[in-house]
């Protein structure tokens, strides 16, 4: 019986080492899929400088430069950090699902060729699947 338990904590400890522990609303948008409120998430109308973070495992994302104010009620980016977004068919068939390329974590959707700057791309993210750390340099 206590072995048992030894395990478990060590696993458990292990776990937490990887990914941060997840609020029910972090994680009804993060693993399970859902969508912030538009116009409710903190990075909606979000303008410091820096670089914005997976909120589950910390990987880099997003530049601040890439941000652009789409008025559709999320964080709009048109680029990502390289190699940082996987893209995925999303289980309603026709819009393009992004999920973190280190943890799966769902992020939200992008769209292509709304125009709404020269790269034409939207990634529409939660701001709640995300964190963002400041550039050091004032700005
Ligand atoms: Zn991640």
């Amino acid at each position: 019986m206590r072995r048992y338990a030894v395990v478990f904590l060590a696993v458990m400890s292990l776990n937490a080492a990887v990914y941060q522990t997840l609020s029910l609303e972090e994680e009804a948008v993060i693993v399970h899929k859902g969508t912030e409120r538009p116009f409710s998430g903190k990075f909606n109308h979000f303008k410091g400088k820096g670089i914005f973070t997976c909120k589950r495992c910390g990987a880099h994302l997003y530049r601040s430069e890439d941000k652009f104010d789409s008025h559709c009620g999320w964080p709009s980016f048109d680029d990502e950090i390289e190699g940082a977004i996987k893209r995925v068919k999303d289980a309603d068939g026709f819009r393009t699902e992004i999920v973190c390329a280190t943890c799966g974590a769902h992020l939200g959707h992008v769209f292509k060729g709304e125009r709404l700057t020269t790269k034409n791309v939207r990634h529409c993210v939660n701001s709640i699947a995300m964190d963002f750390i400041p550039s050091k340099s004032k700005p």
